[in-house]
């Protein structure tokens, strides 16, 4: 194992010397053991974790530091932000050289905490856990969940919680709201510094090109793009995309009151303190668009007006093309056309009109053959002339393509999972871990961890949620 600091001892000035401090009767209840092995990492047991995150002198929190950073939120600047309640403990450079940050979240107050107790609660450690799991088996870029640590410690939130802790783990912890700050505050070097860290370590393949900034900044539009593209196309709605919330490596990353769409509704907010809705599942995209303006403000001082327009231009095709295709995917549609376009807009705009399960009827329509009269799928619509108007367009469509109903079949549901992160099923596993029973949480991971395949002893994780499970309200207090 190699443990390395660089951010806490390059970049000294932009970071504040802690250790994590523990909880009542700390005990680790989860550790990623195939994440624990990719990164090589030497603790396996949960004594092990306990001795390595608390023991005075341990390699691992020998260096620990909390970061400044700032950030948009609900589009109003705030440069009071940081790590408040989390340590970037250590980065680990695995065999083949790669390089991720190992993050506390929970670990106690620091500079950054306002008036707030540095500590997170284990239904907010638990919704990470299952959440960066989930996004990341289905191919959407996360953050990763190492390990899981609950207490007897209570916290208030809008009630008495139990503090809990969560390592995870990320290329780095490097947010938009990082380089905001530094430019706001016209702390000008340290935006130097930022930037020279930036390339030495994370974007190191443009540090010796004519304009490594605007190849930087482009490659946050695309991989920004590429997530938000994944994001709409499996239905996932992050619910606070504040700057301090976006990673510029374009991964999933600090995870609120998130929520997978149940029946399909475009205006979809998962965030019960966003009643103007402006973070809903439809305007994502064009959120993310705005937080790359925002960013991009703080290369300013490295690029023109117009390097900077042409290279935010670039996010909308990427967008569009990366969507385009899973779309074409999870519809069992190879070519790129007008038509197959019409097909997918007009299998959304049923869904949508019908109220369906959004992933549930994708899943079901890997089973759909058009030619044939089967009438299941049809019996669920209720508009069944349009039905049928869109089945005979698809029908003709994949007449056209070169493939077996088989092995068309078998092509969709590598694209559209049976498993999908409920909020109800979340809650479940919450209220029995919050009795000190993990054995549901272990289970639903176990699926989520192979969302596209089917095991009959995991039935209930596929079903959709009853009407009183698509209610749930989740607080943005975490
Ligand atoms: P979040 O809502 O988790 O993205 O956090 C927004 C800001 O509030 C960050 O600067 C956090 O570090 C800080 N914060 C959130 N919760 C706490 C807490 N319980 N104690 C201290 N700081 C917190
Ligand atoms: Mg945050």
């Amino acid at each position: 194992m190699i443990l390395d600091h660089s951010y806490a001892n390059e970049l000294n000035e932009l970071v504040t010397h802690l250790t994590p401090q523990s909880l009542k009767n700390a005990r680790v209840v989860a550790i990623n053991q195939s994440l624990r092995s990719q990164l090589n990492l030497p603790w396996e047991t949960q004594d092990a974790w306990l001795e390595a995150l608390f023991s005075v002198n341990s390699p691992l929190t020998q260096h620990s530091v909390a970061q400044k950073y700032g950030g948009h939120q609900f589009g109003h600047w705030n440069p009071d932000l940081g790590d408040g309640r989390g340590l970037l403990l250590s980065e680990v450079v695995t065999p083949e050289g790669k390089r991720f940050d190992l993050h506390l979240k929970g670990s106690g107050p620091t500079p950054y905490s306002r008036f707030a107790d540095g500590r997170a609660v284990l239904r907010s450690t638990i919704r990470e856990y299952l959440a960066s799991e989930a996004l990341f088996h289905l191919g959407i870029p996360s953050s990763r969940a190492l390990c899981l640590l609950t207490s007897d410690e209570m916290v208030y939130r809008e009630k008495s919680e139990k503090a809990a802790m969560l390592i995870r783990v990320s290329q780095s912890h490097l947010r938009f709201g990082h380089f905001e700050y530094y430019f706001h505050s016209q702390q000008l070097e340290k935006l130097q510094s930022l930037f020279d860290y930036s390339f030495k370590y994370h974007f190191s393949e443009y540090a010796d090109q004519a304009n490594p900034h605007a190849l930087m900044l482009s490659k946050i539009v695309h991989d920004t793009a590429t997530m938000i593209a994944k994001w709409q196309a499996y239905g996932f709605n992050h619910g606070v995309m504040n700057t301090d919330n976006m990673s510029i490596h374009g991964i999933t990353f600090d995870f609120g009151p998130y929520a997978f769409l149940d029946d399909f509704d475009p205006r979809f907010i998962c965030n019960h303190s966003d009643p103007q809705g402006r973070y809903s599942f439809d305007n994502q995209p064009g959120i993310g668009l705005w937080n790359l303006n925002a960013l991009a403000m703080a290369f300013t001082p490295y690029l023109s007006r117009q390097e900077i327009t042409n290279i935010l231009q670039e996010y909308e095709q990427q967008l569009l093309k990366e969507y385009a295709k899973i779309m074409r995917a999870k519809c069992g549609l190879i070519e790129f056309g007008a038509h197959n376009s019409t097909i997918i807009n007009e299998w959304l705009d049923m869904l949508a009109s019908e109220k369906k399960d959004y992933s549930q009827y994708f899943r079901l329509l890997c089973d759909f053959d058009p030619t044939l009269k089967d009438t299941s799928l049809r019996d669920s619509f209720i508009d069944r002339p349009r039905f049928e108007r869109w089945a005979e367009g698809l029908s003709q469509s994949i007449a056209e393509q070169d493939w077996t109903n088989e092995q068309r079949s078998a092509s969709m549901k590598k694209h559209n999972p049976n498993y999908i992160l409920r909020n109800y099923l979340a809650q479940q596993v919450i209220d029995r871990a919050e009795e000190g029973d993990f054995s549901l949480f272990d289970a639903y991971l176990t699926a989520l961890s192979c969302p596209f395949n089917e095991h009959p002893e995991y039935a209930k994780f596929a079903a959709p949620p009853p009407d009183w499970g698509k209610k749930i309200e989740i607080s943005c207090s975490s």
